[in-house]
């Protein structure tokens, strides 16, 4: 077998491996199966590549998406590699199956339907296969933020090829799907191999929302480079992209309701930008090849820690300094929380639910932004980074369970119909009308805040929503959720970061 280090040169044209890249290939060379838990970047695709170069017989890629399939392919034909899919939109099939058979092939690219197939695995059991390559392999996992069932069904492939080495891999995947994965897919325990997580360049910076898009233009005036705004919705892209534009910034919507054509469009004129913005969905990032991406802002919560790990991963893929920023609302967790209960499947609740807690840490924190993120991830972290907006500029934070309870009772005794400005209203003693015809006024809670508690009853309530204590129903009534009775009982207190004065000052004035 030819020297890994030669053929990394001589195929791949690369001089070093990086990080883990020689750890993952040493194994897989050496017939060990193996999960690899690499972040985005970090060269994933080589780790089956090069044994697919070095080691006799083709490389079969699971892999669940054809427009990365392809993608691999152009690429890996580039370097002269002969690589294949099987897919609905490949229409030379037949020859790909007889190149296969004649062992005329390196790598061969799957997806999970295909390589569940009777046939498939029929056809499998005549051909000598290198390894097997799952990419994506979270997928497997119902803990995984991605669960497909077609994951689960690979076991019965691999087992039928038990002397092929297995290749999982993985940007994400906290403890409990990096178990879950070992297990699903039979890969030994010891042939975990983790590469560090941590993208010391990138600053986090997370803030309530508070006028979303003077927020955007002001972090527009301060970055240059090109960046990505993800939106939670479709519409919001289209509106933040017009937004954007009407400052001068070039800005264009990239999201799943675009006509094909556009999107490519689009996504190939943020790629030759040097200074665009793009406003996106979730559906923009994906295999997209732009190491100078200047930062990474997201207008509304994404959907765990992992999502938003992977989202903001695509800033500063250079290395040059970056920055990613989360602007959120109460109103945010309280969507994700009504989705939860409403839409998920009742034994997936509480995971879901979990996950949506860990965010709310991650935003509530008064602490290292960083090392939430990475003890997320299982990595032990020092206490401060040095690098996001909590440790270069550490906010003051005081004990709000006193108001907490007061704001849970005032919610209580208004029979937990009113929203958050009602509730202030009562807790400050204003007998306006609403109050009076009411007879808010007459409450036990009535004026029981004074006025610096008063100034914070947002935040808290926000607090609260983020942590469940409070849930918005769909006219922002606030009523008790889980968490409300273990903060009324005094079994949990609550530390809020004292929020930042609102920037009046930084509106910023159409430009005539
Ligand atoms: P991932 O799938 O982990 O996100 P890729 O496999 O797409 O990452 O690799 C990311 C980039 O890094 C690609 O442009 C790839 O060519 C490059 N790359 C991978 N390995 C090396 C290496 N050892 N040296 C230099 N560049 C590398
Ligand atoms: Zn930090």
């Amino acid at each position: 077998m030819t020297d890994p280090l030669a053929i990394l040169k001589d195929t791949f044209g690369f001089d070093h491996f990086r990080g883990v890249q020689e750890e993952v290939i040493g194994r897989v060379l050496a017939g060990r199966s193996t999960l690899a838990v690499m972040p985005t970047g970090a060269g994933k695709s080589l780790c089956y590549q090069l044994p697919a170069v070095a080691r006799e017989g083709t490389a079969l890629v699971i892999s669940p998406l054809i427009a990365l399939m392809h993608d691999q392919i152009r690429s890996a034909s580039a370097i002269g590699l002969r690589a294949a899919s099987l897919t609905s939109a490949d229409t030379d099939r037949e020859r790909t199956i007889e190149r296969f058979k004649a062992g005329e092939l390196d790598l061969l690219y799957v997806a999970p339907e295909r390589a569940n197939m009777d046939s498939f695995r029929r056809l499998v059991s005549r051909v000598n296969l290198s390894l097997i390559a799952i990419d994506e392999a979270h997928c497997v996992s119902e803990w995984g933020h991605d669960f497909r069932p077609d994951y689960r069904q690979l076991r019965t492939l691999l087992d039928e090829n038990l002397d092929v080495p297995r290749l999982a891999l993985t940007a994400t995947a906290d403890r409990r799907t990096r178990e879950d994965i070992l297990a699903q897919l039979g890969v030994p325990e010891d042939g975990l191999v983790i590469a560090g997580f941590d993208r010391p360049n990138i600053r986090y910076h997370v803030r309530p929302r508070d006028g979303l898009n003077a927020q955007l233009k002001l972090l527009l005036a301060s970055q240059t480079g090109a960046g990505i705004v993800y939106a939670p919705s479709r519409d919001k892209s289209e509106r933040i992209a017009e937004q954007l534009s009407s400052t001068g910034r070039p800005s264009l919507a990239y999201h799943a309701g675009l006509d094909p054509s556009i999107r490519a469009r689009n996504q190939s004129a943020f790629v030759a930008s040097e200074e665009m913005v793009m406003a996106a969905t979730v559906a923009f990032g994906m295999g997209i090849d732009k190491p100078d991406v200047r930062f990474v802002a997201h207008a509304g919560i994404p959907k765990s820690i992992e999502s938003y790990y992977q989202e903001t991963g695509r800033a500063g893929r250079d290395g040059d300094p970056a920055e990613a920023w989360l602007f959120w609302g109460a109103e945010d967790f309280a969507r994700a929380r009504t989705r939860i209960e409403q839409e998920v499947e009742p034994d997936r609740r509480p995971e879901e639910r979990e996950r949506l807690n860990a965010l709310a840490a991650f935003v509530e924190t008064a602490g290292c932004r960083r090392a939430i993120l990475l003890k997320h991830f299982g990595e032990d972290t020092p206490e401060a980074c040095g690098n996001c907006d909590n440790c270069i500029d550490p906010p003051k934070t005081i004990d709000a369970t006193e108001l907490a309870r007061k704001l849970l009772s005032a919610a209580f005794r208004t029979e937990m119909r009113f929203g958050v400005a009602h509730l202030a209203d009562v807790l400050a003693g204003n007998d306006n009308e609403k109050v009076r015809s009411f007879g808010h006024d007459r409450l036990s809670v009535f004026g029981i805040a004074d006025a610096d508690e008063v100034a914070l009853v947002r935040p808290v309530a926000r607090a609260l929503i983020a942590r469940d204590a409070l849930r918005a129903d769909a006219y922002g009534g606030l009523s008790f959720g889980p968490g409300a009775k273990p903060i009324l009982k005094g079994e949990q207190e609550l530390t809020i970061a004292v929020p930042p004065p609102r920037r009046r000052g930084s509106r910023v004035r159409r430009q005539g």
